[in-house]
C-alpha cells in the first residue's frame, strides 16, 4: 500500500445532503438545481470519493468554516442551525471527512425525517419559518428509495461476468490469492449448507476445489481479491474493496478481521502454504469466530466499525458446524 502525502476532498455542506435525497424523492434520475446535479454527478461517478462536512460553527471547530455562500435564503441562524442538527444526527464533528458512500449510508440510517430538521412544527418569527419544501414529503420519499437511488449498485449482468472469470482464473492459477477472514466464512458458508454454484462469491467453490486437491497452495493478501471476491455485489474493482456492511463501511471492519486472524496463527499477508495444513493450524488456533473475525464491539449503530458479525454474542454457529465437517473432511483427503 502506497503513502499518500495528501488526498483531494469534495467539500459539502450537511443540507445539501438531505437536499439531494429530497430532490431524488421529487425526480427520480437527478435534482433540478445545478449544485446539487453537479454534486450528485461528482458522487456518482466516484461513490468513495472523501467528502468534507463542513458548516459554520464558532468556537473550536471554526477552523473548517465555510461562508455563506452556498446558505440558502432562510436566513443566517437557520442554515447553522440546520447543519449543526444534521451532524448530531449523524454524530459527526464539523469538518468530518468520510467517503461519500458511508456518509449516505449513515444519513439513510440516521435521519429519515426532515420534521424538526428543516422545518418545525411551530414558526417562532419569520427567522425560524424554515425551508418551503420541509413539510412536502419530499425528503421522506426520497429516503424510501434508498441508497440505491444515491449510489446504483453493480450490474448484474457484470458480476455474472466477472463470476465466470474469477472462477476460471481461479481454478488456473498456481496459488489461490484469498483475504485471510474469509478462510473462515467460507468454513461458516460450509456448516450452512451452501455449495457452489454460489453467486455472490467464489468460496464455496474454493472449499469444493481444496477438498479434492488439498495440497492447492494458498496465498495471504488484502482486500477484497478478484479470485474470491470477484463477483460479489460489495466489491469496488477499481479500489480491490469491499464496500459492504450497513452503512458501506466493511472494508474497514474486514481488514481489522484479517489481522485479527493473522494474529491468531502468526501469519503475515503474501505466506502461501498448502490448504490442508492453513486450515489444521485454523482449526487449532479458532475454534470460534467470537473476538476474531466477530468483532468484540460495543458501539453504537452508526459507526463505522459495526460489524453485524460481532453485535450477537455467541456469532456464527455455522463457522463452528461447519469446522467440524470439515475437519473430517481434510482427515479423509
Ligand atoms: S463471524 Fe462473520 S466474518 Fe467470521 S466466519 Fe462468521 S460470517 Fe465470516
Ligand atoms: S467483497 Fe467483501 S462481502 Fe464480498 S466476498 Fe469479498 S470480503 Fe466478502
Amino acid at each position: 500500500m502506497k503513502c499518500k502525502p495528501d488526498y483531494a476532498t469534495l467539500t459539502v455542506r450537511p443540507y445539501q445532503l438531505l437536499c439531494i435525497v429530497c430532490a431524488l424523492g421529487e425526480n427520480d434520475s437527478a435534482p433540478s438545481d445545478p449544485r446539487l446535479k453537479e454534486l450528485l454527478e461528482k458522487i456518482r461517478s466516484n461513490p468513495d470519493l472523501p467528502i468534507a462536512l463542513r458548516c459554520n460553527t464558532a468556537d473550536e471547530f471554526s477552523y473548517q468554516a465555510v461562508g455563506t455562500q452556498d446558505d440558502t435564503g432562510e436566513g443566517l441562524e437557520f442554515n447553522r442551525k440546520r447543519d449543526m442538527d444534521i451532524l448530531l444526527q449523524l454524530d459527526l464533528a464539523p469538518g468530518s471527512i468520510l467517503p461519500a458512500r458511508i456518509i449516505f449510508g449513515r444519513l439513510l440510517k440516521a435521519i429519515s425525517s426532515v420534521s424538526g430538521i428543516c422545518g418545525y412544527a411551530t414558526v417562532t418569527s419569520e427567522a425560524w419559518h424554515g425551508c418551503p419544501r420541509a413539510k412536502n414529503g419530499r425528503y421522506e420519499k426520497g429516503h424510501a428509495k434508498g441508497i440505491n437511488a444515491i449510489i446504483p449498485p453493480r450490474d448484474t449482468e457484470e458480476m455474472k461476468r466477472d463470476k465466470d472469470t474469477s472462477i476460471k482464473d481461479m481454478f488456473a492459477s498456481k496459488a489461490i490469492k484469498i483475504r485471510p477472514h474469509i478462510l473462515l466464512c467460507a468454513v461458516a458458508q460450509y456448516g450452512g449448507g451452501t455449495r457452489p454454484p454460489f453467486a455472490a462469491d467464489n468460496l464455496p467453490e474454493m472449499i469444493q476445489h481444496i477438498l479434492k486437491n488439498p495440497d492447492t497452495s494458498i496465498t495471504l493478501v488484502s482486500g477484497a481479491d478478484w479470485m474470491m471476491c470477484g463477483p460479489c455485489p460489495s466489491r469496488v474493482a477499481q479500489l480491490n474493496a469491499c464496500v459492504c456492511g450497513a452503512i458501506g463501511s466493511g472494508g474497514l471492519y474486514n481488514e481489522m478481521k484479517d489481522l485479527n486472524v493473522l494474529q491468531a496463527l502468526g501469519l503475515t499477508y503474501g505466506t502461501t502454504m498448502n490448504a490442508r495444513a492453513l486450515y489444521k493450524l485454523i482449526f487449532e488456533r479458532i475454534p470460534k469466530t467470537g473476538g476474531v473475525c466477530a468483532l468484540d464491539i460495543r458501539i453504537a449503530q452508526l459507526s463505522v466499525w459495526c460489524d453485524s458479525c460481532g453485535k450477537n454474542p455467541a456469532p456464527c454457529p455455522d463457522y463452528e458446524k461447519g469446522r467440524e465437517m470439515l475437519m473430517k473432511e481434510f482427515a479423509k483427503a
